[in-house]
């Protein structure tokens, strides 16, 4: 039986992740008493596992494609290698870093903070090692974690998920990378800028399936281009070791070998054997349900981040956490609209995207209420600079607002900001077409895809 002296709080948020983290922050900022309770480390997966270090990997591999390609420029600089070790000590500088400023920020808001393994142990109650923490509210923010297939036993050393694949300490000689999402491309695209030999394996007809289908293409085109190797419409039967690696089949009948495969086939909520079926929260497949607020079933109970069946991505966790905390002080909130919130693959290319794909906005609309333009980042001068290729395609209703933004190229994930806007104020082509936009941007591009798509092209044929 778990002791509850002086463990009474307005809050009680499991998982100190982006979505449990945020909501303790702007809970504890509108006066709420607070105790957040995490396992591991506060930030979770992104700040640990996920977007941060891999983002860092990112940059060192633009920094070695700078090199190798400084010649293009007229520059001359010599590639002599990834001194893997010392990416690393870069990377785990940038983390440790935001990790001290975060636990500073939690403690200044006055956050208490368990460090602990929780349950739900009832509808307002959290046991943490013999402790029980009462809430007039809990939240539940205990993420997720890679996922496998039937089969396939990921042994950490030749068989690997993100979390092992951040952690090697060279760069392999070949890897096979299961998973042609988000974070399977990165991977790709990391390692090929360090000079591996990069197979991706997809089930689906293209890389990046849930993009439109022209940022796919456009992707798997600059990747081929790389010399990225990739197989779509492949799905995974079976792998084997072989003397050095793996070998890995696919049920269209080939055979992939390499060093090393990562298995990047999404991530699966963490849920199980923590009290919340117990208590009466409704599930799906591993899932906390919630409605449109984030609360579930349970009056007392929301939920947030990862764990329910939304976008899995940071920003949403931390948009959710806020809505619950603002939500549970009394504050006026709206749902989250979540086609408006931005994508961004930070490959190189970048994909990026915000709003309707145009399959989508088909089939919400009709066909012939939807109308799309591709404008070419050939025409666009900072991209000319920058030597990449790539193009912004508009979604939009006929007549009517902007209802989809896709953008591929170097550093498109930055232009997609401007998009967000475009997308969630419902702005008309011809609105956006009139705003004069700086040049030489890439942003620019934004601007003349609009002006295109208003009917008067500039750096584009009409
Ligand atoms: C390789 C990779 C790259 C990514 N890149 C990006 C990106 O660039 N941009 C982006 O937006 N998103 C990215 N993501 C996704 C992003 O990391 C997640 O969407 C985000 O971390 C979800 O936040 P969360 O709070 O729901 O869960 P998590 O961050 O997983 O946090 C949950 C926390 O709960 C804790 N916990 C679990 N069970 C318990 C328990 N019983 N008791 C106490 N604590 C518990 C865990 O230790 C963890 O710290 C990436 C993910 C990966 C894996």
């Amino acid at each position: 039986m778990a002791s509850d002296d002086g463990t009474s709080f307005d809050l009680v948020i499991l998982g100190g992740g982006s979505g449990g983290y945020a909501c303790a922050l702007r809970a504890a900022q509108l006066g709420q008493s607070v105790v957040l309770i995490e396992k591991d480390k506060l930030g979770g997966t992104c700040l640990h596992k996920g977007c941060i270090p891999t983002k860092a990997l990112l940059h060192a591999a633009e920094v070695a494609d700078s090199a190798k390609e400084s010649e293009q420029f007229g520059v001359r600089a010599t590639f002599e290698g990834i001194d893997m070790p010392a990416v690393n000590a870069y990377r785990d500088g940038v983390v440790s870093k935001l990790y001290k400023g975060l636990q500073g920020l939690v403690k200044s808001r006055k956050i208490t903070y368990v460090e602990g393994e929780g349950r739900l142990s009832s509808a307002t109650t959290v046991d943490v090692g013999g402790v029980r923490y009462t809430g007039k509210h809990v939240v539940l923010a205990t993420g997720s974690v890679p996922r496998s297939l039937p089969g396939l036993t990921i042994d950490g050393n030749r068989i690997l998920n993100s979390d092992h694949a951040l952690a090697l300490q060279a760069v392999p000689r070949s890897v096979i990378v299961l998973g042609g999402g988000v974070i399977g491309v990165e991977f790709a695209s990391v390692w090929r800028s360090f000079g591996a030999e990069v197979t991706v394996i997809e089930g689906l007809p293209h890389l990046v399936p849930l993009e439109d289908e022209n940022n796919s293409k456009l992707l798997e085109r600059a990747f081929r281009k790389r010399g990225i190797n990739f197989e779509v419409g492949a799905r995974f039967s079976g792998v084997e070791y072989t003397a050095e690696g793996v070998r890995v089949s696919t049920e269209n009948g080939k055979q992939f070998e390499a060093d090393l495969l990562l298995v990047a086939i999404g991530r699966g909520p963490v849920s199980d054997g923590l009290g919340y079926a117990e208590v009466g929260v409704e599930m799906d497949r591993g899932y906390v349900k919630v409605d449109a607020l984030c609360q579930t079933n349970v009056p007392t109970i929301s939920a947030v981040g990862d764990l329910i069946p939304t976008l899995q991505l940071a920003h949403v966790g931390f948009g959710e956490g806020i809505l619950v905390a603002e939500r549970l002080a009394g504050l006026p909130v709206v749902p989250i609209d979540y086609d408006g919130v931005p994508r961004v693959t930070y490959s190189e290319p970048e994909v990026a995207s915000v709003g309707l794909t145009e399959a989508a906005a088909r089939e919400r609309y009709g066909a012939d209420a939807v109308e799309s333009l591709t404008y070419d980042l050939a025409g666009n001068g900072k991209s000319q600079i920058l030597k990449t290729a790539g193009a912004v395609k508009l979604v939009r209703r006929k007549d009517g607002p902007v209802i989809g933004v896709h953008i591929v190229g170097s550093r498109a994930g930055e232009l997609v900001s401007e998009a967000q806007l475009i997308y969630n104020w419902e702005a008309l082509p011809g609105e956006v077409a009139s705003l004069v936009h700086m040049h030489p941007t890439q942003g620019e591009a934004l601007g003349e895809a609009h002006m295109a798509l208003a009917g008067k092209p500039l750096h584009a044929h009409g």
